[in-house]
C-alpha cells in the first residue's frame, strides 16, 4: 500500500516528505482496519515534520482525521463490522485511570494524539490505517467521508470549548476569535446552533465576508488597532442589561489576550485551545478576581463529543467547509499550503485517489 512517509525532520515538507510503498498494517486484537478514503492536514502534521516542539517517531506517518470503511476488525471488537463507514477519533489514552473512566479521556496522563505522537509509520496519510475500535466513530449514510475527516478534528475541539467547557447557554453573546480559522468556522456554528448571538473576527475583508456567510451575527477586522473597541461597540448596541461578552473562544494567544480579558462581562469565561501569536502574556489581576471571570484551558474532546458533532453535521446544522480536495500524491502540495495559511477551510486529501 501506499503512505505519505518522512524519515528525518526538515523545515520544508515537500523536501522530506515521499509516497512510498509499505507493508499494510498488522491490526491487534482490539483494532479495526480502515481503508481511507479522505484525511484532513491540520497543523500538527507540521509540527511533526518540523521536529518542533517535541519530537515524533521516525519513519513517520502523520494524519489524524481520516474518514474511510472498516475492511478487517480484530476477534475482540465488539460493536464495528467490515463495512461500517467510521471516521477517527484522534485521543489515544489508557482508557482506565480516574480521567478516562470519568469520559475526560483528554486529561488523561498518558493520551497521545494519534497521527501526531503515535508511530514509527502510524498515522492516517496511508491508503490503509489502524485504530482501537474505541477510537472509531459510526458514519450516518449522509455524511461524506471528505465531511467526516475535515470536521473532525476542529469540531470535537469547538464543541469541547463550547459546549463542555464554557457551557455556553441560549441568548449569550459569544466572541469567536479567528472566525476562519479551523476551529473558528466550526465554532460559529456551534455558538449559533446554541441561538448565541456571535461576534467573529478576521483578519481582512474577505475573511469577515466569510464569517457572516457562515452564520455570525456581526464581524470585526483583528488586525485594526481598536477592534476591541469596536466589539465593545457592538454589544452595546446590542442592549442588554450589561455589555461585553459572556464567553471568548481564544486561541491566538499574546497579541489579543489583554483586550480580550477587558471585553468580558462580570462572571464571563474565556476559553482557551491555543497561542499562534506567542504563549507569554499579561493578565491584569484585578479583572480575575473583582470582575469573577473564569479562565479556561481546553484541548481535544472525548468521543462522545466527536459522536455530537457528527450528528449535527447530519443534520445539516454543522457544515463543514473544505478550502481543496486534492489527490495523495499531491499531498506535499496541501502540506506546503497549510505552510502559507491562505486557505480558509480544511484540506483533504484522497488515499484511495493517487
Ligand atoms: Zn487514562
Amino acid at each position: 500500500m501506499k503512505a505519505a512517509v518522512f524519515r528525518e525532520y526538515s523545515s520544508h515538507p515537500n523536501k522530506v516528505v515521499r509516497i512510498e510503498d509499505i507493508d499494510m498494517p498488522k491490526i491487534k486484537s482490539n483494532e479495526v482496519l480502515i481503508k481511507v478514503e479522505a484525511a484532513a492536514h491540520n497543523y500538527d502534521d507540521l509540527w511533526a515534520i518540523f521536529g518542533k516542539p517535541i519530537k515524533v517517531p521516525l519513519p513517520h506517518i502523520s494524519g489524524t482525521d481520516v474518514a474511510g470503511s472498516v475492511v478487517d476488525i480484530g476477534e475482540d471488537v465488539q460493536r464495528i463490522r467490515v463495512g461500517d463507514r467510521i471516521v477517527s477519533h484522534a485521543n489515544i489514552a489508557c482508557r482506565v485511570c480516574a480521567s478516562c473512566t470519568s469520559g475526560k479521556e483528554y486529561d488523561c496522563n498518558d493520551r497521545l494524539v494519534w497521527g501526531f505522537q503515535t508511530g514509527p509509520l502510524w498515522g492516517g496519510f496511508a491508503q490503509y490505517t489502524h485504530l482501537p475500535e474505541v477510537n472509531v466513530a459510526k458514519l450516518p449514510d449522509n455524511v461524506s467521508f471528505n465531511d467526516a475527516a475535515a470536521v473532525s478534528m476542529v469540531g470535537m475541539t469547538s464543541w469541547h470549548m463550547l459546549v463542555r467547557r464554557a457551557k455556553i447557554k441560549p441568548g449569550q453573546t459569544v466572541l469567536i476569535m479567528g472566525g476562519t480559522s479551523g476551529v473558528g468556522m466550526v465554532g460559529i456554528q456551534i455558538a449559533k446552533l446554541f441561538n448565541c448571538t456571535v461576534i467573529a473576527t478576521a483578519g481582512n475583508h474577505e475573511k469577515i465576508n466569510r464569517c457572516i456567510d457562515m452564520g455570525a451575527d456581526y464581524a470585526v477586522n483583528h488586525r485594526e488597532p481598536d477592534w476591541y473597541e469596536k466589539v465593545k461597540n457592538i454589544t452595546k448596541s446590542e442592549g442588554g442589561v450589561q455589555s461585553r461578552v459572556d464567553v471568548i473562544f481564544e486561541h491566538i494567544g499574546q497579541s489579543a489576550f489583554p483586550h480580550e480579558v477587558s471585553l468580558l462581562k462580570m462572571g464571563g469565561t474565556l476559553v482557551s485551545t491555543g497561542a499562534t501569536t506567542g504563549y507569554e502574556s499579561v493578565l491584569d489581576l484585578r479583572h480575575l478576581f473583582f470582575r469573577g471571570i473564569n479562565i479556561l484551558g481546553s484541548t481535544s474532546a472525548n468521543k462522545a463529543e466527536l459522536e455530537q458533532v457528527i450528528y449535527w453535521t447530519s443534520k445539516g446544522e454543522i457544515k463543514p467547509i473544505i478550502d481543496t480536495v486534492m489527490p495523495f500524491t499531491q499531498i506535499t502540495d496541501g502540506l506546503e499550503m497549510m505552510l502559507n495559511g491562505n486557505h480558509v477551510g480544511k484540506i483533504v486529501n484522497t488515499p484511495q485517489r493517487l
